[in-house]
């Protein structure tokens, strides 16, 4: 099997899997009491945070752990608002997790505002700055796309807000930038950022929310005040051990370089075969959309599959839904983005078996389009 399917999730890294393991064998005391077993989790825990914090920058205590970073995107929106009836600024090309929320407190009498994205996949800068006023309470923009690897400028953008709007605060989801990018996360200037182990390596079910010195959010679930009072509920340490794992793997093996140019060299193979890359430019490096002509790209992806390749087609938590809300966003029909392929690369995807899967993958298409499906 090529698996290029990891902007969905990747494959748990060995040494991730043996730290959870270790976590849930011999080290299963309960973080939050006081006799030493739990001490010592007590002190893995906080371990793994400072371990994480070094990596991503940051200082270990603006680093809170969450169930995933769906928790950490509603938490921001539902707590993170410290002027209430200020307005709220959000990208066309939001994850779902961000999207979502953002219309659940529009449904509720906040005043949401949508900046559309450019072709190339990423915010429009002259439109954001323009919805940004002195109202605005919460800014919030995804740092890569999930859907095309595009890359906001972020700094940039808090640059603005601040400029703009002395008090509104500003979050990213950083679930496709975090580690890949290569951007500390307190130089990008942000109050929140949100990320999540299971695309660097680490296990589904843990996530995080950095939430920058002096910032201030209200609980979401309250109860024995865990992580600094903040984020109530015994923490997950076997995952968190395993995210720490990850992440210092993630960041040992990835060469961010090597994976530019072995995207390059998949978007020539496609470019040859007819294909259109959507959003080339500014690109993590990590995620490559391919518009495959007269192809629709579950068929494509069901083919690939069935020949050991396995590849995306946008995200994976709207795989139901028809059509595409963020490439609509950058003009593509509902005929164009259902022949959208995602394919997404690892630390660890091997350059050969990825440039042989695009092969495998052209072959296909040419074999669904003159009607030979085997
Ligand atoms: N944000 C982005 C950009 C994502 O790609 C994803 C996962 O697909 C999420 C948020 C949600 O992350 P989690 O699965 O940890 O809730």
């Amino acid at each position: 099997m090529i698996y290029l399917d990891n902007a969905a999730t990747t494959r748990v890294f060995e040494c991730a899997v043996s730290a959870a393991e270790q976590a849930m064998r011999d080290d299963f005391f309960n973080p939050n009491v006081t006799y030493k077993s739990g001490v010592a989790v007590k002190n893995a825990v906080e371990q793994a945070r400072a371990r994480i914090a070094d990596i991503v920058g940051a200082q270990p205590r603006e680093l809170y752990f969450t169930s995933c970073a769906t928790e950490s995107n509603n938490w921001v929106f539902e707590c993170g608002r410290k002027n209430k009836k200020g307005n709220v600024v959000i990208t066309a090309g939001e994850h779902a997790s961000v999207y979502e929320p953002a219309m659940r407190i529009k449904s509720r009498g906040t005043d949401v505002r949508v900046v559309r994205l450019t072709r190339g996949g990423i915010v429009d800068t002259d439109a954001f700055a323009a919805a940004v006023d002195e109202n605005t309470a919460l800014v919030s923009v995804i740092h890569v796309s999930n859907e095309t690897g595009a890359v906001n400028p972020v700094k940039e953008l808090v640059k603005i807000t601040r400029a703009r709007s002395p008090h509104a605060l500003f979050h990213s989801d950083g679930v496709q930038g975090m580690v890949k990018c290569g951007e500390r996360i307190d130089d990008l200037g942000v109050d929140f950022y949100s990320a999540s182990a299971h695309k660097l390596g680490g296990p589904k079910g843990i996530g995080l929310l950095y939430m920058r010195n002096g910032v201030n959010i209200a609980p979401m679930l309250c109860g024995g005040g865990q992580e600094n009072g903040l984020r109530s509920g015994t923490q997950n340490t076997p995952y968190i051990a395993a995210f720490a794992s990850a992440v210092e793997r993630f960041a040992e093996i990835d060469d961010r370089k090597k994976t530019a140019e072995l995207r390059n060299t998949l978007s020539r193979m496609f470019i040859s075969e007819g294909c259109k890359i959507i959003a080339p430019d500014n690109n993590s490096g990590y995620i490559l959309c391919v518009y495959v002509p007269d192809v629709r790209a579950e068929i494509l992806q069901n083919l690939a599959c069935d020949k050991g390749v396995i590849v995306g087609k946008g995200a994976a938590c709207s795989g139901s839904k028809r059509g595409n809300r963020v490439l609509s966003e950058m003009g593509l029909n509902t005929a164009e983005s259902e022949r959208c392929l995602r394919i997404s690369l690892s630390a660890d995807t091997d350059a050969e078996q990825a440039v042989q899967a695009a092969e495998i993958i052209t072959e296909c298409a040419k074999a669904i389009r003159s009607g030979h499906l085997g």
